[in-house]
């Protein structure tokens, strides 16, 4: 299938969960999400060529944007790493123009968490990297997720009726070194850590830290003003999560340079520890305001109607695209034992 097309149902869009309400993703995003409308056609979307950046940081580390999540590099005469790989077409672009390459191998990739817009270029870099390293939980959750998608589309065929399958979808390319609390690695004249929080995002995301540069790639763990994807069978736990961001908040220095998975376009893919507390605030509110709701009597799908949150206007989003009622859903689910 042409890398570029994507085929979607109107159903299958929204059932497939991290798939679903990505438009808002703060870069172009991976997947066009057609309105919610109740028709069950396939139609195919063709997607713009990738708008493409490197943004050096800080002390040889600095960004790629492109489609996906924030990718994070580090390039120096004795070292080279990745920190996510968004998608293969995306990917293959990062691997030929990080600066300094030079043709080397990439020392180290690391995926922040499992999800496919973090480590569908894996596969792409694969052939040209040491290693591949991810938390011990993010390969099952990769097989689960990719297992769940491929269920979701046979299940819509059959309710469509679809004459010829619709393609599978290409299976994950799996880290090969696994690790669980922390892990270090020595780059030449700086130096790698990782860190696991707790369940948050997922059930698996880190935060990988350049120590000497002092910069901190967060993945998904901040949606800097946008409303975040909560993917309840990948793990995600609101609750934890806000602890997990105090967390971080203590655990780096206040003059790091932090690394989001996305951001609105107006605020951007790094920032400072603020952008963290703004964001713990919010899944805050949010968990309170599902707390009250469901206190008062009303039911999920009731609660789940809200398209914007009421006091957050930075993370306005359009009623047909806005996360928030996923969001409304992984809160009520949670705070109910579902
Ligand atoms: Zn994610």
């Amino acid at each position: 299938m042409n890398r570029r097309e994507f085929l979607l149902s109107t159903g299958a869009a929204a059932s497939l969960g991290l798939l679903s309400r990505s438009a808002a993703f703060g870069q172009t995003p991976a997947i066009a999400v057609p309105a919610p409308a109740p028709a069950k056609s396939t139609v195919t979307v063709q997607m713009p060529p990738p708008v493409t950046e490197f943004r050096p940081l800080r002390r040889n580390t600095g960004v790629f944007t492109g489609r996906g999540g924030t990718i994070g590099w580090l390039s120096s005469p004795a070292a080279l790493a990745i920190i996510d790989t968004q998608f293969p077409e995306t990917a293959a672009i990062c691997l030929a123009g990080l600066p300094g390459r030079g043709g080397r191998m990439i020392d180290v990739v690391i995926d922040t968490h499992h999800h496919g817009d973090h480590t569908g270029g894996n596969g792409t870099f694969r052939p040209a990297a040491k290693m591949i390293a991810a938390q011990k939980e993010v390969p099952a959750l990769q097989l689960a997720a990719f297992e769940r998608t491929k269920q979701d589309l046979e299940r819509r065929d059959r309710e469509n009726h679809a004459a010829t399958p619709t393609p599978a979808p290409s299976a994950p390319t799996y880290p090969d070194f696994l690790f669980g609390d922390s892990w270090h690695k020595e780059l030449g004249d700086e130096v790698m850590s990782a860190k696991f929080f707790g369940p948050a995002h997922t059930g698996g995301d880190i935060a990988v830290y350049f120590e000497r540069a002092n910069v901190v790639h967060l993945g998904d763990l901040v949606f800097n003003r946008l409303y975040p994807v909560t993917d309840r069978p990948g793990g995600c736990n609101l609750r934890h999560w806000i602890a997990a961001l105090e967390d971080i908040t203590r655990t780096y220095p206040p003059d790091a340079i932090f690394i989001y998975g996305h951001g609105k376009k107006e605020f951007g893919v790094t920032g400072t520890p603020a952008d963290l507390l703004v964001f713990r605030d919010f899944l805050t509110a949010l968990v309170e305001h599902t707390d009250q709701q469901i206190k008062a009597g009303q039911s999920r799908a009731e609660i789940i109607k809200l398209t914007n949150l009421p006091g957050w206007p930075d993370y306005f989003a359009d009623d047909k695209t806005s996360r928030l009622p996923g969001n409304l859903g992984a809160a009520y689910d949670e705070l109910t034992g579902a």
